[in-house]
């Protein structure tokens, strides 16, 4: 008898059929319906989804377990033989080249599409898997469907737009034309059917400027036109900035605010809003470009940039004081046409892009032609406290105010060779320029060489005292700038200030503790003999002193411009003297 150790033997046939059973409960808990078959065809493993996906029983699997078998109970459902040989091909193939991985999709005789997979076993057997992927493929053929559809629908979209706009726009121009040309003929229409004509035209009219609208959105929405978000958050920077700062301007022009507010630290605080207010329209371009969710609701954010940009507009405008108000005014109207401009640009509009352009050019060229004008840069004026009324001691100046009558100052004029005449704010005030050039027709008559002085800055808006002029019918080639009449002065009889006070003050020339010291000024003091017209001892709009009005060649008119000068014409008048036409 022999008796042999079988012990390691058992213990590896256990741990060989626990493995068995570890994959086949693996197996069984994949939905892929998976066998496996020998290099002999023979079925060597499969899983119950593969029971269920082929609808045989484990019974039926056990009775024909070589390949050919199985596939007899498979064909019922997947009727392609040629598919199951090639499949056979792959399982008993010799040739690792012809067993290698392969997948694909075939359909069943119940048109549901499989898609199958097989893989060689190191230990020469094939894996076969098949899985049901019908809906998915359906899923992606809607989805595909729905893409065509979507891009057919823009197309529909974007060829609706243009044919809209043509089909609409066409009539509307037709209506609008052809009642502009029945208004024009309107002497033969009864006035009923004037006021038919006009209103059909107005509502033709705001119908156009409707649908131009309707059809702006409807190309954002088409896609057409593209709000670009950065362009969007420096255009509303600016335009807030020019909002709030020009506001501020106003309410100093028109004496509501009359002190320049300053404080220390004001320009560290004014730079550190400014910097909050890009970092947060910088936040919006990123949230809006990247898509990433806002720490802060969108709204919010929104509301917080615009309300920081008005914040720094004021801020910026506030500290400004004095004679730097007109370059701050004309900054402000330079940066509302950049804003239009930029808003052009986001809205491809090109009336608005050379609109804003034309604004943002012309307005910038002022800025800096002003800023010339009064000796200063732009960022002097903006970032420096220039302008604050500082208090100059009345003491300071030599010489006393010395009064005169209206009509002697008219009849010293009348007979003087030579008259240079400055206005002023306080002309305009008046509206006292008809009755100047009424007095400058009767000095003419007279004889006397009459000119026009114009500062950059006289009066509340740069070119104020040219329109002024050009309203009173003052011919052009009476009329000078600063800078080509300058040098007359000296070789002047008379110079008639009137209603001007900051642009004549020789502080501005000879005063360095003057807060307007360096602007350039009509050099009136110069003159043989200086007439101001005013009503009292008012200061100018920079709030200082003016030395010329003390000087011994320097006489004052009291009064307003228009009431001095109705005198002054009555005087002259009164010589017997009439007036050229
Ligand atoms: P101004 O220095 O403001 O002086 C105007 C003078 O007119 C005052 O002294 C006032 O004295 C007198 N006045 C007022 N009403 C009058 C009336 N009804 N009749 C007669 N006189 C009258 O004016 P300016 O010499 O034209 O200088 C302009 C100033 O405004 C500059 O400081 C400039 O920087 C500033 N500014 C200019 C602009 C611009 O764009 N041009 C804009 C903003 C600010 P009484 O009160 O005694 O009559």
């Amino acid at each position: 008898m022999l008796f042999s150790d079988i012990t390691p033997e058992l213990r590896l046939k256990t741990q060989f059929n626990h493995l068995i059973q570890v994959q086949q409960a693996t197996l069984d808990k994949l939905t892929d319906a998976v066998a496996v078959f020998g290099p002999d065809a023979r079925l060597k493993l499969h899983n119950e989804a593969f029971e269920r996906f082929w609808g045989v029983s484990p019974d039926q699997l056990a009775r024909t377990p070589d390949f050919d078998g199985v596939v007899e109970l498979c064909v019922p459902r997947l009727h392609d033989r040629q598919f199951w040989r090639d499949l056979k091909g792959r399982i008993t193939d010799p040739d690792p080249g012809a067993r290698a991985p392969v997948v694909g999709e075939v359909a069943t005789a119940e048109r549901r599409i499989v898609a199958y997979q097989s893989r060689p076993l190191p230990d020469g057997a094939t894996l076969i898997s098949f899985a049901d992927v019908t809906d998915t493929r359906r899923l992606e053929g809607a989805l595909s469907d729905r893409e065509v559809a979507l891009v057919a629908a823009e197309r529909l979209k974007r060829e609706f737009v243009a044919s809209v706009s043509y089909e609409l726009r066409t009539p509307l121009t037709t209506i609008v034309g052809y009642s502009e040309l029945l208004e024009r003929d309107a002497k033969s229409l009864s006035p009923r059917a004037r006021e038919h004509v006009a209103a059909v035209r107005s509502a033709a009219t705001h119908l156009a400027r409707s649908i131009d609208n309707v059809l702006t959105m409807a190309e954002i929405d088409a896609g057409e036109m593209v709000l670009d978000i950065e362009d969007v958050d420096v255009g509303a920077l600016i335009g807030a900035v020019s909002l709030s700062g020009s506001l501020i301007a106003w309410a100093k022009l028109d004496g509501v605010i009359k002190k320049p507010l300053r404080f220390k630290g004001q320009q560290a605080f004014n730079a550190v809003v400014m910097l909050a207010t890009v970092a947060i329209g910088g936040y919006i371009v990123f949230v809006v470009a990247s898509g990433a969710v806002p720490l802060v609701a969108m709204p919010t954010l929104i509301y917080l940039f615009f309300g920081f940009a008005l914040f720094f507009g004021i801020l910026m405008t506030l500290p400004i004081g004095g004679a730097d108000m007109p370059v701050v005014i004309s900054i402000y109207n330079a940066a509302t046409g950049l804003a239009v401009g930029l808003e052009g640009f986001v809205l491809q509009n090109p009336a608005l892009m050379i609109a804003g352009m034309v604004v943002g050019a012309a307005g910038t060229l002022l800025t800096l032609l002003m800023a010339k004008a009064m000796n200063r840069s732009v960022g002097n004026v903006i970032f420096t406290n220039f302008g604050a009324a500082t208090k100059h001691k009345q003491g300071d100046i030599k010489g006393s105010l010395k009064p005169v009558e209206a009509g002697d100052a008219g009849i010293f004029m009348r007979y003087a060779a030579k008259v240079i005449i400055v206005p002023g704010y306080g002309l305009a005030v008046a509206q006292g320029q008809q009755k100047l050039y009424e007095f400058v027709k009767l000095l003419q008559a007279a004889g006397v060489e009459v000119k026009f002085a114009i500062h950059p800055v006289a009066g509340r808006m740069p070119g104020q005292m040219d329109v002024l002029l050009a309203e009173a019918g003052v011919p052009y080639d009476l009329i000078f700038q600063l800078e080509d009449i300058n040098d007359d002065f000296a070789d002047t009889d008379v110079a008639l200030v009137i209603g001007a006070n900051d642009v004549v003050n020789p502080a501005a020339r000879d005063d360095k503790s003057s807060p307007i010291f360096g602007m350039p000024i009509l050099n009136v003091d110069k003159a043989k003999k200086v007439y101001v017209v005013k009503r009292g001892e008012g200061k100018g709009y920079a709030g200082i002193v003016n030395a010329l009005f003390y000087a011994d060649n320097c006489e004052m008119v009291y009064g307003d411009a228009q009431a001095v000068l109705v005198k002054m014409i009555e005087a002259v008048r009164g010589l017997g003297l009439s007036a050229a036409a």
